[in-house]
């Protein structure tokens, strides 16, 4: 996987390095020599990842981070700070500032590029829930990119797998102060809990007795239950090879032992703050895709959606040489209620009048409200016998009790009109039938209203 990594240092000589190290892998590398620089360059979404210099004049590095992440249309981007020395200070600062991660000059090319194309890899989920969640904007749902980048990423729900008591006991104690933590020493039975609570991150020891604790990962990581937790790797220092096995199967991040407590904590807030963003995103665009095809009103899918679906639901059914039948129900003299109770009350009837065909019909029908008072029910495999038994039963279930209104204080009698159709070999389209028994409906009302009718052969 490709990306665009913008590079930042204030001294040519290095920009230079790193971009030649990083177009070697096929990586397009963009360069800004100063922090407002790099600024513009990831408002106008041109890279995917920054590495970014701390030791710069003017506006720092730091200062930089914390303007990226601040920003509801950069948060997302990943930025790796690059620092002269392993200083544990400039690495707090820089978690503080909100930084992904860390690499130390002179870099080691091996975790460089283990680094960028893991978070690169992050960004790739995130950035397509991304683009529909900018894009569906107007179904105003809040701006949830602005609601994820104000999380402080405290209160997690925390799942700590160490099976060293003097260990565990240690970080759950510092991270029980802004989380709640729970500890299990036994891998498998982690793995139940992970998939069952409700755990926003899992910390896994990789120095685990008897199981090896990239295995858990590698789990937590691809179980449908569990892959969009968090999960941070804890390693002894000397274990290379697995913190690079670990970072490009997915894992998250990583910390090596001793754990200095201030880098837990940050490195932890980082990683909720990531997760609930991506939370936010799946949520939203989830929501956004229900708005595109249900009836606000009624919970019934809407015209756009019966549109789709008919259609599909036609060309299977001629496929398959199987039944389809259509129902036109529309309520009688909807316009009266209107009028007389007011529009509340009208929003009342239409919300029952939907739970009651909803009440008679089956998972695999079609029920979108077509329009006003107009409600269309697809009966896959169905009888046009079978669809005009359905639609009486309808029909009596409506005539038969009386519709509240004004919230329970009033009571109403409606009654509904309904034509029936089913397709025939001569149709072209899912539109004919729906023409017949649009037709039915009509007549339906023209012959005193309440009643079924039948389209004409
Ligand atoms: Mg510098």
């Amino acid at each position: 996987m490709t990306a665009r990594v913008l590079v930042v240092d204030d001294i040519f000589p290095n920009v230079k390095l790193l971009e030649t190290k990083l177009s070697a892998e096929y990586f397009e590398v963009l360069t800004a020599m100063n922090g407002p620089d790099a600024l513009a360059i990831c408002e106008q979404g041109l890279c995917d990842i920054v590495l970014l210099d701390v030791m710069m004049p003017g506006m720092d590095g730091f200062e930089v981070c914390r303007r990226i992440k601040g920003n509801p249309s950069t948060a997302h981007l990943p930025v790796v700070m690059v620092t002269a020395l392993d200083q544990p200070s400039d690495r707090l600062k820089g978690l503080d500032a909100g930084a992904d991660d860390f690499l130390t000059k002179p870099i080691d090319d091996v975790a460089l590029l283990a680094r960028v194309r893991s978070l690169v890899r992050l960004k790739a989920v995130t950035d397509e829930l991304r683009s529909r969640v900018v894009a569906s904007r107007d179904y105003s749902i809040g701006d949830p990119l602005a609601a994820a980048a104000a999380d402080m990423g405290l209160n997690g729900r925390l799942l700590l797998v160490d099976d060293r008591r003097s260990s565990y006991e240690r970080l759950a104690a510092a991270l029980g102060q802004y989380h709640s933590v729970e500890v299990d020493p036994e891998p498998h039975q982690a793995l139940v809990k992970a998939a069952e609570g409700e755990f926003e991150l899992v910390l896994v020891s990789l120095g685990l007795r008897d199981f090896d604790g990239l295995r858990l990962c590698s789990q937590i990581r691809s179980l449908e239950r569990t892959r969009h937790v968090a999960v941070v790797m804890i390693a002894e220092a000397d274990d290379r090879p697995r913190i690079l096995r670990g970072l490009d199967i997915g894992v998250h991040d990583f910390l090596v032992r001793p754990v200095d407590r201030n880098e837990l904590l940050a490195r932890v807030r980082t990683q909720l703050r990531r997760k609930r963003f991506a939370d936010k995103l799946r949520e939203s665009v989830q929501a956004s895709m229900e708005l595109a095809v249900t009836d606000a009103l009624t919970g019934l899918h809407n015209r756009r959606y019966l549109d789709g679906h008919l259609a599909a639901m036609f060309s299977d059914a001629v496929r398959r040489g199987r039944h389809l039948s259509l129902l036109v129900l529309d309520i009688d003299r909807f316009k009266r209620v209107n009028d007389t109770y007011g529009h509340d009350a009208g929003d009342e009837v239409l919300r029952e009048f939907a739970n009651r065909i909803r009440a008679q019909t089956r998972g695999i029908d079609l029920v979108a409200r077509y329009g006003g008072e107009e409600v269309v029910v697809a009966l896959p495999d169905t009888t046009f016998e079978g669809a005009h038994a359905l639609a009486e039963r309808i029909r009596e279930r409506v005539e038969g009790s009386p519709f509240t209104i004004h919230r329970g204080a009033q009571s109403i009698h409606v009654t509904v009109s309904v034509g029936v159709s089913a397709r025939q070999a001569a149709d072209a389209s899912a539109g004919d039938i729906l023409k017949r028994a649009d037709l039915a409906l009509y007549r339906a009302k023209e012959a005193g209203r309440n009643r079924v009718v039948a389209a004409a052969a």
